[in-house]
């Protein structure tokens, strides 16, 4: 892949575009990879974080509540009404007849009403809160550092954004208002009956404990399965995020086979943890509902005796006979909806497990910012190493005067990209500086220090839009005339015109459409736009037509030009023109200097030249 140029402004992430495909490859799973601790969180400080953010509506929460009271005290009095009317107008041959009925039509249109009023406001207070939530958590995702993102798969942390948040909001909607007025309609139907007739009451609730425990027992064990669901989902759309990227090393590797067989895996799991938790689920209401055949039996059979013993009226039967389904109703809604939240809960704890990742170290507070840089940079006795490894830049010191091209060269895994990271401060080193112009780097702002680089890396940051667009990603405030003075200035005007739409020709998300070295030369004119005083160029591994490289070479000269440059360079043409060369070996310079020096030396350098030159690219 030839690399593109990009400005350093860009979201972008040293994830080397192999990883997709070598996780493919190896059938890593996410697990395995992008593994995340296991938090002690627990289930009562994510439903706090939850009422953290209910709370900011508690007006409108209240009128709900008060809703539901509504809403249940009018199911309550429905079939209270319908066994008086039974005694008074069957029984007793009452009149007024016509106006009870009236009024038990406003009971049942109250109800009604309340339900909607209840619903829409509870909708749009939890739409609210999954609007907040997903802007900070997108907000925050932007802030994390970028060693949190290196360890864990795009797809898994956009389930997070999307899936989960997406149940929190579902549950918000419904369960919340159904728990709430399950709760109320358990505690009104069974005062009522006990008011009635509390030996009726009791037989009524024997059936009570089985229900109960029966309950207790599927929810304990799908609540597993609906989290262990989740988690497989997010697993699986990580995988499917991760072979998609990395399709034309999965392709070119010819591993579709493997990649499906891993899909495969991954989709069962979802497809079991799917199945037993809604085939135990759905035992609930089947359970209820020979329960509460049980229970209607008991109050028929025993009511009737109450009955012909003048114990009761035949209208507390009918509202026995209502409430005992009034009350297994809410009793299974509970169960049903405990689930809900349940995977709602699971699903807002891993929300607020990456809000709780610690951001983006702030800037120390006598960080200042530098309004020029010249560009000198000087890394001194700068050692690193990734959390939990050993040092993978070890005692580096070298200096680079303003406007110096310097070659960063050495065998894979030496250390180069590192030290690009550590130079625009994605990590900071263990011991040791790095300075610029003077000023040691973690005494500026990274923001600030950041908008004085900009980057050229293998892998093509292009967005869905349209090519000015994208070229004025490297400065936002660019007027037209600067976007196209930069795109000439990078060789793209030619081909920019040659399109359709010219300068409004709208670029594919994933930037296919133009081929990669006109994705180049867009990345070089982003970067000329940006301007900035140090530049890094992840140079390419594999050729170019001939044409092309021209253009290239001679826009990326102009791009250079009085700019302090970093080249992780494979090119000889590249190395042979750089002022200083560094040759770096397991974190640690073996040698330094001009290309003529290092060739005299015959060391390292020379013997990487000599040997291992093809096609004027270093290969390793
Ligand atoms: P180069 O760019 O010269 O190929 P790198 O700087 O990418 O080398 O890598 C240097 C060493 O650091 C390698 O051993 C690599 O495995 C390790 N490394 C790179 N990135 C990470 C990371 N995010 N976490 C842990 N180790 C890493």
């Amino acid at each position: 892949m030839y690399p593109v140029l990009s400005s350093l402004k860009e979201p972008f992430q040293y994830r080397r575009p192999e990883s997709a495909a070598a996780a493919a490859v190896e059938g890593q799973t996410a697990g395995g990879k992008g593994k995340r601790k296991p938090r002690a969180k627990n289930t009562s400080q994510t439903l706090k974080q939850m009422w953290s953010y209910l709370i900011a509506y508690k007006g409108r929460l209240a009128a709900v509540i008060v809703m539901v009271m509504l809403s249940s005290a009018f199911s309550l009095l429905g079939p209270y009404l319908a066994g008086t009317a039974i005694d008074h107008f069957l029984v007793n041959r009452d009149s007024g007849f016509v106006v009870f009925l009236i009024g038990m039509a406003v009971v049942y249109a109250l109800h009604s009403v309340t339900m909607w009023l209840q619903s829409i406001w509870m909708i749009a207070i939890s739409q609210k809160t999954v609007y907040l939530m997903r802007v900070q958590l997108f907000e925050h995702l932007h802030r994390l550092p970028i060693p949190y993102f290196s360890k864990r798969q795009h797809g898994e942390l956009m389930s997070r954004v999307t899936n989960d948040i997406e149940n929190v909001s579902s549950s918000l909607n419904s369960s919340v208002i159904q728990v709430f007025s399950s709760v109320l309609l358990l505690i009104g139907t069974v005062s009522v009956m006990l008011s009635l007739s509390p030996l009726l009451t009791l037989l009524t609730f024997l059936v009570v404990p089985l229900m109960l425990m029966g309950m207790k027992w599927i929810t304990k064990q799908t609540g597993r399965l609906f989290k262990a669901q989740q988690r497989n989902l997010g697993d699986l759309n990580g995988y499917i995020e991760e072979t998609l990227s990395g399709q034309r090393i999965v392709k070119a590797f010819s591993q579709e086979q493997t990649v499906i067989a891993a899909f495969k895996e991954r989709n069962e799991r979802i497809r079991l943890s799917g199945f037993w938790a809604q085939t135990i689920s759905g035992f609930i209401p089947k359970l209820m509902n020979a329960l509460n055949n049980l229970s209607f039996a008991i109050i028929a059979g025993i009511g009737a005796i109450f009955v012909l013993n003048d114990a009761i009226t035949v209208g507390v039967i009918v509202i026995f006979a209502e409430y005992s389904r009034q009350f297994t109703r809410p009793l299974n809604d509970l169960a049903n909806q405990w689930n809900t939240l349940l995977s709602a809960v699971a699903g807002a704890e891993r929300v607020f497990d990456v809000l709780g990742e610690e951001e983006e170290r702030k800037d120390e507070g006598t960080a200042g910012e530098l309004a020029e840089v010249k560009g000198a940079v000087v890394f001194d006795h700068v050692t690193f190493a990734y959390e939990g490894r050993t040092a993978t830049i070890n005692d580096v010191s070298f200096s680079v005067s303003p406007g110096e091209t310097i070659a960063l060269v050495g065998p894979t895994g030496a250390g180069k990209t590192t030290l690009i990271q550590l130079l625009c401060r994605f990590y900071d080193p263990s011991s040791g500086s790095i300075l610029i112009d003077g000023h040691d780097s973690r005494e500026v702002k990274r923001e600030n220090l950041r908008s004085h680089m900009a980057f050229v890396m293998q892998d093509p940051f292009l967005f869905e839009g349209t090519i000015r667009d994208n070229i004025r990603y490297g400065k936002l405030d660019a007027s037209d005339t600067e976007v196209e003075q930069a795109a000439r200035l990078a060789n793209a005007h030619t081909f920019i015109m040659r399109l359709k739409d010219g300068y409004h020709a709208i670029l594919k998300p994933d930037g296919s459409g133009i081929s990669q070295g006109q994705k180049q030369l867009l990345a070089i004119a982003r970067a000329i736009l940006a301007n900035p005083s140090i530049l890094v160029l992840d140079e390419a591994t594999s050729s170019i037509d001939t044409v092309t490289e021209i253009k290239i070479q001679e826009a990326l000269q102009r791009l250079m030009q009085g700019r302090t440059s970093f080249v992780i360079a494979h090119r000889l043409n590249t190395i042979q023109q750089a002022d200083q060369i560094v040759v770096l070996q397991d974190g640690a310079i073996i040698e330094k200097g001009s290309h003529a020096k290092l060739l005299e030396q015959k060391g390292f350098y020379s013997s990487l030249v000599n040997g291992q030159m093809n096609n004027g690219l270093l290969v390793e």
